[in-house]
């Protein structure tokens, strides 16, 4: 038995569980103007970065999510030029980005230049791609930077954002969807975290059908494991203004960058669709 004071712990009432990882210690905390961004210091999962009490970024199994994020979309896309990332403050998934080398601008938009300072400082491995020059850091809310931005100038939208509550209810919706549609060139594609397909089988439903009214063609989730977010299981959707089925095998069969869950194989089976969720989709959609 451990004392509570040594672990952390996030509970999810709505489904009657909880996550706890052991602590050695809380590294840092503070409120800033958008939530409260907690760090520590974990026996297992090394360091771990928490927001509003829901756990983000632990240094263990990052690299699920991030790789997730950001090559399925980036291999599913003709030819990613300019990708913008809604969120993502930790870095992570703009170092993914980065990685292709047909990627010629990669601008993240984080409401909250805290989160990157901070990961700047715990997590320095996430940011090692800051400086590259094709990188642009912006700290402004996500949805204003889509709503001014001019029609038809970026090729693939990634949506890193916290749960829907707070600052990010507005990116689930669907004038934010409609904004992303118009600010994508012809072939361009979203693609969204999308929660549990365990826990939050209705948002990701309901992600599909305003995607759908919002003027893209086709929508389609993907799935991986994620140890420190609920239920341990977690997904991505994309949104495309064209055919989400052109998966460039060659060129992610040939990336001459390492990985380390993501290759053709799992973009493959990441798109497997179970039986409980293409009832669920037929039913809510
Ligand atoms: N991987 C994480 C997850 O799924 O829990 C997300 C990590 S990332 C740190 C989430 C970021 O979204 C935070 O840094 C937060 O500041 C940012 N964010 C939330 N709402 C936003 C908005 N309206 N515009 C831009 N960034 C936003």
């Amino acid at each position: 038995m451990c004392d509570a004071q040594d672990w952390f712990t996030e509970s999810y009432p709505d489904n009657g569980s909880a996550l706890s990882l052991k602590i050695r210690a809380k590294l840092h905390e503070e409120q800033t103007p958008f939530q409260r961004i907690e760090i520590y210091d974990t026996e297992s999962f090394g360091k771990l970065m928490v927001i509003d009490g829901c756990t983000m970024v632990s240094d263990r199994d990052n690299f699920l999510y991030h790789e997730m994020m950001t090559h399925p979309v980036l291999y599913t896309h003709p030819a990613p030029k300019t990708v913008w990332i809604i969120g993502g403050g930790d870095c992570g998934s703009l170092r993914e980005v980065l990685k292709h080398s047909e990627v010629e601008k990669a601008v993240q938009i984080d409401i909250d230049e805290r989160v990157t300072r901070l990961a700047e400082r715990y997590f320095p491995e996430l940011c090692e791609a800051n400086g590259d020059p094709r990188a642009e850091l912006l700290f402004i809310d996500g949805i204003q930077w889509v709503k001014d931005a001019p029609d038809g100038c970026v090729d693939v939208i990634i949506v890193d954002s916290t749960d829907p509550v707070g600052p990010a209810e507005g990116l689930f919706n669907e004038a934010f969807f409609r904004q992303c549609h118009r600010c994508l060139r012809t072939d361009g594609i979203l693609v969204q975290q999308s929660e549990s397909p365990l826990f939050h089988l209705p948002l990701i439903a309901s992600m599909h059908r305003i995607m759908r009214q919002a003027g893209f063609a086709q929508t389609r989730t993907l799935f991986f494991p994620q140890f420190i977010y609920p239920s341990g299981w977690w997904s991505a959707t994309m949104a495309g203004k064209g055919d989400l089925n052109r998966f460039r095998a060659d060129a992610a069969e040939a990336k001459l960058f390492p990985t380390r869950y993501y290759n053709a194989d799992i973009h493959r089976a990441a798109f497997a669709v179970p039986e409980f969720f293409g009832d669920a989709l037929r039913e809510l959609v």
